[in-house]
């Protein structure tokens, strides 16, 4: 879809990055590394400067303790540590409870774990996503062995409430279930929420593995710096998978990442706003040309439903709307393993400047008159 806008001259709320250069800061840090030739292998582990900072920030965010030293992991994005995790932590045939819609990279790397994705569909009730209540339990079988959440949730915007974490966590609990989460969207959360890692409820940090990264957090997507925290022994099989995938990540933006870890309010206060308010915008554009918007809690996401707008379905459609009207976005038949459940909903990225979503929604208004005909 991103080839596809650049060909197309379209603007592109497809793919999730932001169209701006990145904090001054973290790009000031990451040159002066490079100039200061820090260039060459750094430890397996990461960084200390990073995973230092990575302890600090999970203790003063959410009063998680986790040993520098011991406990954490610098990865190549969360992308890695989410594949380090299933690659070391499942066995062939192991069953992996994951939320749907879900993000692409996990059914390919349960597939590559040679695990078996158990899906749990995430439903619309009129107002919000929810996550059904009983739905997490059914999906346990004895061959169960890991649930794979990801809250703030790609592709829906949904965040996960108390009631819901709660029901998850338990889950986790009565079946002795490994918890990995991906919590990339940690700070971006919209209307005054505020992200609850699951490893803070009872009993469940001995048996998560918390994963994040800076590429969402400080809008440098392309940097590719994660980092996976857990108890000593699950940490362990994270680091025997990513030891022979990348061995390590780049040195310079590790250390960038921590000085970004180091002002996390700083740089996150001014996104959080600008996402809000673009969300917002954008919300409104979708919805005065007829198309109405499902709830976005945070991310940098929101999903729209095209049932009653048109026939064509979710793929046809996005590949038709750059003629239609110079925007790009992405079906969600895409983030289910039957595409058809999908085929109606279409998701839209909004972690863009204000000024591309002006211009996507002026865009988005011919979209109206096409209805019409
Ligand atoms: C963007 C995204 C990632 C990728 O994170 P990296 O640090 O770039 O690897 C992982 N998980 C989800 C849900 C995402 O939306």
């Amino acid at each position: 879809m991103s080839a596809l806008a650049l060909k197309t001259g379209s603007v592109n709320l497809g793919q999730g990055f932001p169209d701006g250069p990145g904090p001054e800061l973290l790009r000031n840090v990451a040159m002066a590394a490079i100039h200061e030739g820090d260039n060459q292998y750094p430890p397996g582990i990461g960084v200390p400067e990073l995973l230092e900072a990575v302890a600090a920030h999970q203790q003063s965010e959410y009063g998680l303790i986790y040993d520098p030293g011991t406990e954490v992991l610098a990865t190549a994005g969360a992308t890695e540590a989410v594949a380090s995790a299933l690659l070391g932590l499942c066995e062939p045939g192991d069953e992996v409870i994951m939320l749907e819609p879900s993000y692409d990279s996990y059914g390919a790397v349960v597939a590559m774990a040679g695990a078996v994705r158990v899906p749990v569909r995430l439903s619309y009730n009129g107002q919000r996503w929810v996550l059904p209540p009983g739905a997490i339990g059914a999906a346990v079988t004895a061959r169960s062995r890991l649930l794979l959440l990801n809250s703030p949730h790609n592709p829906t915007g949904k965040v996960l409430d108390e009631a819901e974490l709660e029901e998850v966590a338990d889950t986790c609990r009565r079946h002795d279930l490994i918890a990995v989460t991906d919590e990339v969207y940690e700070h971006l959360v919209f209307d005054g929420r505020r992200h609850v890692p699951l490893a803070t409820l009872e009993g469940m940090r001995e048996r998560t593995v918390l994963i994040s990264s800076a590429g969402k957090s400080f809008s440098v997507t392309g940097w590719k710096v994660g980092w996976a925290c857990a108890p000593p022994a699950l940490l362990a099989g994270v680091r025997a998978a990513k030891q022979f995938l990348t061995y390590v990540t780049p040195a310079p933006m590790q250390r960038a990442a921590a000085a970004g870890l180091r002002a996390t309010h700083q740089l996150v206060g001014p996104l959080v706003e600008e996402l809000e308010a673009n969300r917002d915008l954008l919300a409104k554009g979708l919805e005065s040309v007829g198309l109405p918007v499902r709830s976005a809690e945070g991310t940098y996401f929101l999903i729209v439903d095209m049932s009653g707008f048109t026939d064509l379905d979710a793929a046809t459609f996005c590949r038709q709307l750059p003629e239609l009207c110079g925007v790009v976005a992405v079906p969600c038949s895409v983030f289910y393993a039957d595409p058809a459940a999908g085929s109606h909903l279409v998701r839209f990225a909004f972690c863009k400047s204000r000024a591309t979503i002006e211009e996507a929604v002026d865009r988005l208004a011919r979209l109206s008159a096409w209805r019409q005909r």
